[in-house]
């Protein structure tokens, strides 16, 4: 293992978690909460304070500034790197409190707030390999934030390490802090023209030496179900009971395959995940999965005739489908741009790291970015247990992780 580097990432790290950023999927506004803007805010003048003087937020919350490039080769492609300032609604991010388990001796990690919040060895087969390491957890009663906070203090202490060695030469650099990520939202505003970058990348990952190119491919489909209506006294003949024909319908899906809970790897699947339901009128909502998007039209035409199957049996009712494209694989636009992939791979082994390619079963800001026009693969971080009070980082792959976008940087200057 090469020696690491030592730079401000964890103490900026500890310092972004003590900010409340959760957002929250029942806000119409933009961000969705006021509070991400205090942390985004706080961070527009922390870039200013380290030269990057063109940093600035947006309406929609979107933060971007501009490392100037210092290499005399003209030819360099600008680099983005970007991070996600809200944590998930799931989980409070109120009063954070992190802990530091300095020098982890093995074994489990008892946080003091709760009893029952034990991170346990046995269920974290990561922490094995992080003895001696400064382990940062909460305190029980809240997430960390280390999704994506981890990724916010890899970009803030790479840009002071950059201002504290101008003998490294690089590109121009464009850096980018986004709201609303955990609810699918924060760059659907991003302004890619503007940010005007080649490629970019998220470091929103997480085991060591990790790096994704592939996301799901996704839709949602509704399924609306048309019954009739009448006074159930004098309904004789007359009423379609819309929640029976739906009922129906749903035991029809396959109890052992294309659904979450029975199928892992690279299988797709239908999730009915939200039903509206009266005698009159029944939605079924669905979220439609799949690596390849060919599949989710297989997977919707295969859910539309089991709802034509099942409204022959119910007559009077009738049924309409509605699909909506969510996002797409990024590994459709990447796969146009190899050197995108072979850089951030190259930069893991650089760092002293052997690089492993995953794929993520959901999506990524970098999945929306790539649809956009700015291939983005997402770069680890170290963040375990995302979403939950159990989270935990390893200082040190903090600063495995700044390396590691050190050497991307260096990468794309050196290959230009
Ligand atoms: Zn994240």
């Amino acid at each position: 293992m090469k020696t690491l580097l030592k730079t401000s990432v964890l103490e900026r790290f500890l310092k972004y978690v003590t900010f409340d950023t959760q957002s929250d999927p029942n806000s119409p506004s933009v961000p969705s909460t006021a509070k991400q803007l205090v942390l985004l805010d706080a961070l527009v003048e922390e870039l200013k304070a380290l030269g990057l003087a063109d940093a600035v937020r947006d309406e929609f919350g979107i933060v971007m500034a501009t490392l100037p490039a210092n290499t005399k080769k003209a030819n360099v492609p600008v680099v983005g790197l970007l991070a996600h300032v809200d944590t998930s609604p799931e989980l409070s991010g109120a009063n954070v409190r992190p802990i530091v388990h300095r020098s982890y001796p093995g074994g489990d990690l008892v946080l003091p707030d709760d009893p029952a919040a034990i991170i346990r060895a046995a269920d974290n087969p990561d922490l094995a390999g992080k003895k001696g390491e400064d382990i940062v957890t909460a305190s029980g009663a809240t997430l960390l934030g280390a999704d994506d906070k981890s990724g916010v203090a890899v970009i803030m202490a790479l840009l002071q390490y950059f201002k504290e060695r101008p003998e490294i030469t690089h590109g121009t650099l464009r850096v980018s802090f986004t709201p609303d990520e955990e609810i699918g939202r924060g760059v659907r505003k991003f302004d890619v023209q503007r940010f005007g970058a080649y490629c970019a990348y998220t470091l929103d990952g997480a085991a060591l030496g990790t790096y994704e190119c592939e996301t799901f491919s996704a839709d949602a489909m509704n399924v609306t179900f048309q019954g009739f209506n009448t006074h159930p006294g004098f309904a004789t003949g007359k009423m379609v009971n819309a929640i029976k024909v739906a009922a129906d319908f749903l035991n029809r899906l396959p109890k052992h395959g294309l659904a979450p809970e029975t199928t892992s790897g690279r299988d797709g699947f239908v999730h009915p995940n939200t039903v509206e339901a009266s005698v009159d009128r029944t939605v079924v909502k669905f979220i439609v999965r799949d690596f390849v998007t060919a599949g989710l039209a297989e997977k919707e035409t295969f859910l539309e005739k089991l709802a034509l199957a099942t409204v022959a049996d119910w007559p009077g009712s009738s049924v309409t489908i509605e699909v909506k494209a969510q996002y797409r694989n990024m590994r459709e636009v990447l796969a146009r741009f190899p050197d995108v992939v072979a850089n951030a791979r190259d930069a893991i082994e650089r760092a002293g790291l052997a690089p492993v390619e995953t794929g993520i079963r959901g999506g990524t800001d970098g999945s929306i970015l790539s649809e956009m026009g700015l291939p983005t693969p997402n770069l680890f971080t170290g963040q375990h247990n995302f979403h939950s009070r159990l989270e935990w980082i390893s200082a040190q792959d903090l600063e495995r992780s700044v390396e590691t976008c050190l050497e991307l940087v260096k990468l794309w200057e050196e290959k230009a």
